[in-house]
């Protein structure tokens, strides 16, 4: 149960009483959790079909040379499709396994560069593909109290980000820095940068800027989604600031 209250005022400063006001939320925990159940639920279920369609196109393009040329087009036009739904369910069970704090946590002490160097080689392929340089800054051997697995899915779904909404040839920097009581991770790039009025909404599941242009480059909505539950789990946050023409700064906040 979620209370408020207000002092009811009368003419000039006279106080009549005061207003409490009680919302009941159990419905809309309730609500809640139907809600996520059923994406897990959903996901699960379309994963099992969307495997039997892949080995099905798999098998069919084993003995390509005998099929008509002129289908090409259309296997390709199914892969890519599959593999862009494979994508889409495996981050909604990502953020139904983080959103139920499925698997556990291992909070524990320890070195953020390792981190960051494994997230680095993870996206270093798509990096190289549009000569993006990938440059770590700032501290070294800064120690902070984090999941490395959960550090590191935050740490690449920006850096995929910022290499996929970054111009050929331009620079994105990961900066570290401590405080008295954090660590920051900054992940910079030099792209087009978000539109103010659309920060507020950009963490939401299914949230873009541009929709056609988020899936023409194989993004699925849920990247940042994902990215703000993790830093909640890890009992930090991420905060975004960004210049249109000039480039975004997204800082993930981990307590030491
Ligand atoms: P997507 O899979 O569409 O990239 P995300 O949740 O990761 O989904 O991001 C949501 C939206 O925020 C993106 O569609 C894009 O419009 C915007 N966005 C995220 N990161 C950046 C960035 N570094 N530069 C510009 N826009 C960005």
């Amino acid at each position: 149960l979620h209370s408020r209250s207000t002092p009811l005022k009368g003419v000039g400063e006279m106080r009549l009483g005061t207003l409490i006001v009680f919302n009941d939320v159990t419905r809309m925990r309730r609500l809640e959790s139907m809600r996520r159940d059923f994406a897990a639920n959903a996901s699960h279920e379309m994963r099992t079909p969307l495997t039997c369609i892949k080995g099905a196109v798999e098998t069919i393009l084993l003995e390509k040379e005998k099929l008509p040329e002129s289908h090409d087009r259309f296997y390709t036009i199914i892969e890519k499709n599959v593999e862009r739904m494979t994508h889409l369910i495996e981050d909604l069970l990502e953020l139904s396994r983080i959103e139920q704090q499925q698997g556990g946590l291992s909070l524990a002490p320890s070195q953020v560069d390792g981190v960051l160097e494994t997230s680095l080689t993870l996206l270093s392929g798509s990096a190289d593909a549009k000569e993006v340089t990938l440059e770590v800054t700032g501290a070294k051997g800064v120690m902070a109290t984090f999941d490395p697995m959960l550090l590191e899915r935050a740490v690449v779904n920006l850096l995929d980000n910022a290499i996929k909404y970054s111009p050929a040839r331009s620079t994105v920097t990961v900066d570290v820095a401590r405080t008295e009581d954090r660590v920051e991770i900054r992940v910079s790039d030099q792209g087009g940068g978000i539109p103010a009025e659309h920060i507020p909404r950009l963490f939401e599941r299914f949230y873009r800027v541009d929709s056609a242009r988020s899936r023409k480059l194989g993004g699925t909505g849920l990247g940042l989604a994902i990215v703000k539950h993790v830093m909640h789990l890890l009992n930090g946050e991420v905060r975004v600031e960004s210049t249109p023409e000039k480039g975004s700064t997204f800082t993930l906040v981990v307590p030491t």
